[in-house]
């Protein structure tokens, strides 16, 4: 199945993968860069301006873009301009460094320019990034952005994404993945192979889709793009479970808790797990590189952003997959910025009910 150049979605999907790749190329130099100093051993450790220029930079160009083709859209995205305009040294010198990264991208990426527009001063960029500041809810269409999903993976040289959501009335009907560091194909923590730097991306009704990042700057119709699925795996020495890498984020120990009373085995757990930051562990899974998810939370305040899962979201239910809080209800992304549940739990078809099964039980003793 396609996405005819007529269908309601054509001009969203199209708009937000040029956002996206561009956005994703903008974010790799950053990356690539952090790797290089560090090699040289001339990183400082806490020096997180690569993250925060990364950051600003891609929710900038994301929303200009966003803003010019639909200018109606609110945009729920993760940050704001305010301490780039207090007049201190550190914010002119962010600033200057935002500027120039995205004249670079945007000279590198010309074919782009056409649909998603360029930014040409800093005053513009402050007010695109603005963009920003939806309250998001259960009515009305917006879109949830993180421009850099994974923070800490992208500091570590790791993974990372840019995540691009559209919500309609509180259900997500499109996302787009741009990965810059993942290699197509995934077998442990420690083996992967395959082209670094994937694209994926779910329209509602019309399924999830695989293409390389880095090929080319152009939207490439999805009829030319990999389908992808989720797994119908329910063996415990065969599943495969995507967790974070921060132990901050979710429960490692409640995690293996469950795993344990999935049936799986103390000797080969380990290989059965893969530990990655950011969004790509929604990639994985729905390319059916895995087949449970499991995000469990270290305590009970902690809501989720909705940024942090719209684009997920929809890849895993249009590969085949399901979704849910701890409890196994469906994630509800008209509640605000915030998610108003705990948790996050996905898996294959086959599988979810029985994980959810697993988690009630751990939880509850
Ligand atoms: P991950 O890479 O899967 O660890 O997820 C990264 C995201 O975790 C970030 O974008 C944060 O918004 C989010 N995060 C921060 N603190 C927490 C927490 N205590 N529990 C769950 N997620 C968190
Ligand atoms: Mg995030």
């Amino acid at each position: 199945m396609s996405i005819p150049s007529d269908h309601k979605y054509y001009k969203e999907l199209e708009i937000a993968t040029l956002a996206v790749k561009r956005a994703s190329k903008l974010t790799k130099k950053l990356s690539d860069s952090i790797a290089t100093t560090r090699s040289s051993g001339s990183q400082i450790k806490e020096d997180k301006s690569p993250v925060t220029v990364g950051d600003y930079a891609a929710q900038a160009l994301i929303n200009h873009a966003i803003k010019i083709n639909f200018p109606n859209d609110e945009i729920v995205g993760e940050e704001d301009s305010e301490s780039l305009k207090d007049g201190s040294e550190e914010a002119d010198r962010l600033s200057k460094k935002i500027f120039e990264i995205i004249q670079e991208v945007q000279t590198l990426t010309p074919s782009s320019s056409e649909k998603i527009g360029d930014l040409t001063d800093i005053e513009s960029i402050y007010k695109n990034i603005d963009f920003g500041n939806s309250e998001g809810g259960s009515k009305g269409r917006y879109w949830a952005l993180d421009p850099i999903d994974g923070t800490k993976g992208f500091l570590r040289g790791d993974q990372f994404a840019v995540c691009l959501g559209l919500i309609e009335d509180g259900k997500v009907v499109l996302g787009v993945i741009g990965c810059p560091n993942l290699p197509a194909t995934i077998i442990t923590n420690e083996e992967t192979s395959g082209t670094v730097g994937g694209l994926y991306s779910a329209v509602k009704g019309v399924g999830s889709f695989y293409s390389p990042l880095f090929e080319s700057d152009d939207f490439t119709p999805l009829s030319q793009q990999k389908p992808i699925k989720m797994t119908k795996e329910t063996s415990p020495d065969k599943l495969k479970v995507v967790e974070g890498v921060e132990k901050g984020h979710s429960s490692h120990s409640t995690q293996s808790d469950i795993k344990a009373a999935l049936g799986f085995d103390e000797k080969t757990v380990k290989k059965q797990t893969i530990n990655l930051d950011s969004q790509v562990k929604y990639c994985v899974l729905a390319s059916g590189q895995a087949d449970i998810y499991l995000r469990l939370p270290i305590n009970d305040k902690y809501r989720e952003k909705i940024w942090d899962h719209a684009a997920g979201n929809i890849l895993i239910y249009e590969s085949g997959g399901k979704v849910g809080d701890i409890t196994g209800e469906e994630l509800n992304f008209g509640n605000g910025r915030y998610l108003n549940s705990q948790g996050v739990i996905a898996g294959n078809e086959a599988i979810f009910s029985k994980v959810i099964d697993s988690v009630k039980s751990v939880l509850s003793s």
